[in-house]
């Protein structure tokens, strides 16, 4: 579990600033989601964090510690991508086992972390298929799992659910909020749908042009969105 808490983070591409500015904290055990328009930032927002991305200023802290100029192994995160990002020569259980062999542990307790995913999620019966034999849903489920092994401080999940279709969007939206109550695990996740925003969030970030326009319960945003514009993105009557 962990606090993580953004100072003044900024980033520029080149010349061109796309983040300007953010100061945000996510509660510890909280499913706080970013939601906002393509191009506004989310996406570079999560990299950030996980160490994908240097920031062009501020920092990123989690539990009160600095942890924006570590490896993305040492910040004890986990990101699932919309593209899934499997290893396409591995097996399910490979896929699944390599990063904590990268990551040194214990031969003794990777077994059982993968059975235990495996279990969470209902994938056992397809641990050793490769992703080309695996669904849209059967995939992200995987890359999900792959996440729980490492047992991370905090989810980051950037729209894991873009790819898949509306009826599958709906349920697997239940399963990752089920998944949060069941590890109480610090969740963010990423999405341009409000829909999503309004139904799996404890708490909404607004994003717009590489800025915060508000953050809140969905409740406080519906209810008293700042701006036209969170009025608009969250779907409250004008
Ligand atoms: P989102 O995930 O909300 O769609 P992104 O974080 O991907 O947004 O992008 C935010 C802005 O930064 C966009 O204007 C995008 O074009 C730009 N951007 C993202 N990645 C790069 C990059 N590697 N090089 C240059 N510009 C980038
Ligand atoms: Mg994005």
């Amino acid at each position: 579990m962990a606090r993580l808490e953004l100072r003044q983070v900024r980033k520029s591409y080149q010349s061109l600033e796309v983040i300007h500015g953010i100061d945000l904290v996510v509660d510890d055990g909280s499913f706080t989601v970013f939601v906002g328009p393509s191009g506004c930032g989310k996406s570079t927002l999560l990299r950030m964090m996980a160490g994908l991305e240097e920031l062009s200023g501020g920092e990123i802290m989690i539990d009160g510690q600095r942890c924006d100029h570590l490896v993305p192994s040492a910040r004890g995160m986990a990101m699932v991508f919309q593209s899934y990002a499997l290893y396409p020569h591995m097996s399910v259980h490979e896929n699944m086992r390599f990063g904590l062999v990268n990551a040194k542990l214990p031969k003794a307790e990777i077994e059982p972390r993968i059975q235990r995913a495996a279990e969470i999620l209902r994938i056992e019966p397809l641990l050793e298929r490769r992703p080309y034999q695996l669904s849209g849903g059967q995939s992200q489920r995987v890359a999900i799992g792959r996440a729980i092994v490492k047992e991370p401080k905090a989810f980051l999940f950037d729209e894991p659910l873009s790819n898949l279709d509306a009826e599958l969007r709906v349920k697997m939206r239940s399963e990752i909020v089920a998944l949060h109550r069941r590890l109480g695990t610090t969740m963010i996740y990423v999405t341009h749908d409000q829909v999503e925003a309004m139904t799996m969030a404890d708490k909404i970030v607004v994003l717009r042009e590489g800025l915060i326009e508000q953050a809140g319960t969905p409740i406080e945003l519906y209810a008293r969105p700042v701006n036209r514009f969170v009025a608009g993105f969250i779907g409250a009557p004008q």
